[in-house]
């Protein structure tokens, strides 16, 4: 049986609509970004034309989802999403393309994924709102062509390396995300608290955003968890001290680092003595895929400045020996 092309299996429940911004004028941080998208926006509208395509890469969880459906509803247009993987065959596409409405925007997630039978499809759809299909197998194989709606493609990645450059050209506008700042982060935690209905101190606030790994999607629920001991445990007020409490007793340390982070540092420490070592071997003796590793726990530890990426692997910097409360090893020439 095929998949559903527009369903989002991977999403966490804990991405609830109710904590979503909704406008562009809601949504913190990114600041760039914003500016020049709402630029764009504007653009569009009077000139009642559809937006130029959009690419965003970054790590997961700053927000791509969320800019995406906030384009679509400041440009007044439907929002259609899908995702790479899902998208097996080239009539899942011009499916999904040939429903849409002038100026819609569509969503594509994990773009890098796609399959290139898909992805040829795309490239005339992008350029020229046109789809040209292939029905029929052999001699009596013949293409047709169908006119599209102009619409808008968002395309988000986490991968912008695993793009393919012809599908990179075709986006007039790239987005990079970047982390947030532990301001920013104060006043998602913030906003997000007053919309679950609790009333978080400043500090305890702060203390959730420093640890939140630059992103809001773990900001959102790390406050969620917090709140509940915050419930249980804290007859319902939101401190610093109860932060920092809950969120060590989830393994969540004072930079923010989790389980996984630290498993991932003490390997090259305590294994490979502070490295290098290739991203293969890493992920065989973590049990992690290679993609988890390199989307998901090496760009903060990267931005941190915790582990550096050399031609040979990776290695531990001096932070993160610090961190760990071990001493570098004393190498030959130092
Ligand atoms: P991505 O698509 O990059 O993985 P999402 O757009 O799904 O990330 O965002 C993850 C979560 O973080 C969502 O619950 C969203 O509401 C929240 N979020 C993301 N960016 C912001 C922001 N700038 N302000 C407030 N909440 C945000």
């Amino acid at each position: 049986q095929s998949p559903d092309p527009t369903l989002r299996p991977d999403r966490l429940p804990e991405d609830d609509r109710a904590l979503r911004p909704q406008q562009l004028g809601e949504f913190i941080g990114q600041a760039e970004a914003r500016a020049n998208l709402a630029v764009f926006i504007e653009s569009a509208r009077r000139r009642e034309q559809a937006m130029d395509h959009a690419l965003f890469h970054g790590p997961p969880g700053l927000g791509k989802t969320t800019l995406a459906q906030i384009m679509a509803r400041e440009l007044g247009v439907n929002f259609r999403m899908t995702s790479g993987p899902v998208l097996a065959k080239a009539g899942d596409l011009a499916a999904i393309l040939t429903n849409l409405e002038a100026r819609d925007v569509l969503f594509i997630d994990e773009i890098h994924r796609l399959n290139p039978v898909v992805e040829e499809v795309l490239y005339p759809a992008m350029e020229d709102f046109e789809l040209d299909l292939v029905i029929g197998e052999g001699p009596a194989a013949r293409t047709v062509r169908i006119e599209l709606q102009p619409f808008t493609l968002v395309g988000a990645t986490t991968r912008l390396g695993l793009l393919t450059t012809p599908l990179r050209d075709r986006f007039g506008i790239p987005t990079r995300l970047q982390f947030y700042t532990e301001a920013e982060l104060f006043e998602i935690v913030s906003r997000n608290a007053r919309l679950l209905g609790v009333t978080a101190e400043d500090d305890g606030a702060r203390e959730i955003a420093r640890r939140a790994r630059g992103t809001p999607r773990i900001a959102g629920r790390l406050l969620r968890r917090v709140v509940d001991f915050a419930v249980v445990e804290g007859g319902g007020h939101l401190t610093r001290a109860l932060a920092d409490d809950a969120l060590t007793r989830m393994g969540v340390d004072a930079r923010g680092l989790d389980g996984a982070d630290r498993r991932y540092l003490r390997l090259i420490a305590e294994s490979y003595g502070g490295g290098p070592v290739g991203i293969e071997t890493m992920s065989a003796a973590l049990s992690e895929s290679r993609d988890a590793l390199e989307e998901v726990i090496e760009p903060y530890l990267l931005q941190q400045g915790l582990i550096q990426r050399t031609p040979r692997g990776r290695m531990l910097a001096q932070a993160a020996w610090t961190h760990l409360g071990l001493d570098a090893p004393k190498r030959p020439g130092q």
